[in-house]
Parts: C-alpha cells; sequence; structure tokens
C-alpha cells in the first residue's frame, strides 16, 4: 500500500507514530520519517494515523475502503419492489 505524508504540511505531532510504529517514527523532535510502501498489515493501524492526523497530511492509497462505512456493495441494493 503506498502512502504519501505532505512534509510541508505535517507538524510533528507525532500522533501517527504513536498509531502506527511500524510505518511511521519521528527522527528528532520534528521530522518525520516513513514508509511509503506500508505493508498490507498495517492497513488498520495506518487508516487509525490517518485518521489521527491533526493536519490531514497523510494519504494513502486504497485506504477509502477501510475507512468507508459498510454499506451495500453494488447488487445489494436494498429491493422493496421486485
Ligand atoms: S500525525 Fe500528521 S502532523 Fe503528526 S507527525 Fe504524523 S503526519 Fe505529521
Amino acid at each position: 500500500m503506498r502512502l504519501v505524508v505532505d512534509l510541508n504540511k505535517c507538524q510533528g505531532y507525532a500522533q501517527c507514530a504513536f498509531l502506527a510504529p511500524d510505518v511511521f517514527a519521528m527522527h528528532g523532535e520534528e521530522s518525520l520519517i516513513y514508509n511509503p510502501h506500508a505493508p498490507e498489515e498495517q492497513r488498520e493501524r495506518l487508516a487509525r494515523a490517518v485518521a489521527a492526523c491533526p493536519v490531514q497530511a497523510i494519504t494513502a492509497d486504497g485506504l477509502e475502503d477501510f475507512t468507508g462505512e459498510p454499506g451495500p456493495g453494488p447488487g445489494q441494493v436494498a429491493s422493496d419492489g421486485r
């Protein structure tokens, strides 16, 4: 899973490093280092980190499925008429 942190937005709050320590780490006081190719098993932690970032600096591919409401899939719309 690819991810990008906008380091111009990042304020070094370290929420992401706390929530997904295998993907994000603080280097010094304010600079963030991260793995731009996070392993698939980090998806859940990553989703929490994305949600927790106070400045929405983290963008990750393919997380929409995880964070979205578990709505009905295609072809499973409520059918009250036959
Ligand atoms: S949570 Fe957001 S602002 Fe804080 S270190 Fe991570 S990317 Fe930067």
